[in-house]
């Protein structure tokens, strides 16, 4: 699944290769794909057809493409597989084909490409979110950590006030947005941070270098191209990222903490798993009664 780093990605090669084109004409090739846009593939089309594309945003996972002329915006969600690729026209179509835009220019065209066909394309409406905009569907979602607008100081005040752990705080997307399990684990792991601590028990300096550290995952996974843990996942141009050889926690059960050199631990998490190192990073004594 893609995390922020790989969305990021996504949105760069985007603002390079659609921004400032215009759509000629738009084929959804899957209902699923265009489920999310209830007035169907030829209301989408319509909406979309001789507009401009005048930048790419991001918030979290949820990337859009706002639109010349109106308030309005396509919004691409890449579900569990998601891709957005810019491709040359005369490249044949791959089999899991959902959608495409083509260009006025004749130039490379957008194609929406997801085998699992968990995300598609929709149109929604740009609302202000001072001091920028967001589409109204998505303005639930908070900022992320790579935003420019993202407050740290008032995050860190609305944090310390909340009755959670702060691995289950960094994966609620109303409060910070786009820190999936692999992200949480690295970032807790470099904070030396217990997953299971209250954040209501963590001061604001601890906290602030938890969201640099968070920075600093997303920073390197980004230089790398994203994690692409999905092999599925590739950019705008169908290359894959090399973060995850550089992972210190998620993943590397019973291996040896790069820090401290104590075997990293696993442990059941919301249906899923939490690495972390016992060692760099104490549980809080509740926890330490269960692992024994
Ligand atoms: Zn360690």
């Amino acid at each position: 699944m893609p995390e922020v780093p790989e969305v990021e990605t996504v949105r760069v090669g985007l603002s390079r290769s659609v921004v400032g084109r215009t759509i000629a004409s738009v084929d959804s090739l899957h209902p699923r794909a265009i489920r999310r846009h209830p007035a169907g593939p030829l209301d989408l089309a319509q909406r979309l057809a001789g507009r401009t594309v005048t930048s790419a945003e991001r918030r979290g996972k949820y990337l859009w493409l706002p639109l010349d002329g109106g308030p309005e915006c396509l919004i691409g969600h890449l579900g569990m597989s998601g891709q957005l690729l810019v491709l040359p026209p005369e490249l044949p179509d791959g089999p899991h084909l959902r959608g495409r835009l083509r260009f006025t220019d004749g130039g490379p065209e957008l194609r929406f490409v997801d085998q699992r066909t968990f995300g598609g394309l929709r149109t929604d409406e740009l609302v202000p979110d001072p001091p920028t905009t967001v589409p109204s569907g998505i303005a639930h979602i908070a900022r992320d950590p790579l935003d420019s607008h993202f407050d740290d100081e008032r995050w860190i005040t609305a944090a310390r006030k909340r009755n959670t752990t702060i691995k289950r705080l960094l994966l609620d997307q109303s409060s910070i947005s786009g820190v999936g399990n692999i992200y949480a684990d690295e970032a807790l792991w470099r904070a030396k941070l217990h997953g299971d601590r209250p954040v209501n028990k963590l001061s604001r300096p601890v906290l602030r270098t938890l969201l640099a550290e968070l920075r600093g995952v997303f920073g390197d996974a980004l230089r790398a191209g994203g994690t692409s843990f999905d092999s599925l996942y590739v950019n705008v141009d169908g290359e894959g990222g090399y973060f995850e050889r550089s992972l210190n926690a998620y993943g590397r059960y019973g291996e040896p903490c790069p820090r401290c050199g104590r075997p990293i631990a696993r442990m059941k998490w919301m249906n899923r798993s939490s690495y972390f190192c016992p060692s760099c990073q104490r549980p809080p004594r509740a926890v330490a009664v269960a692992l024994g």
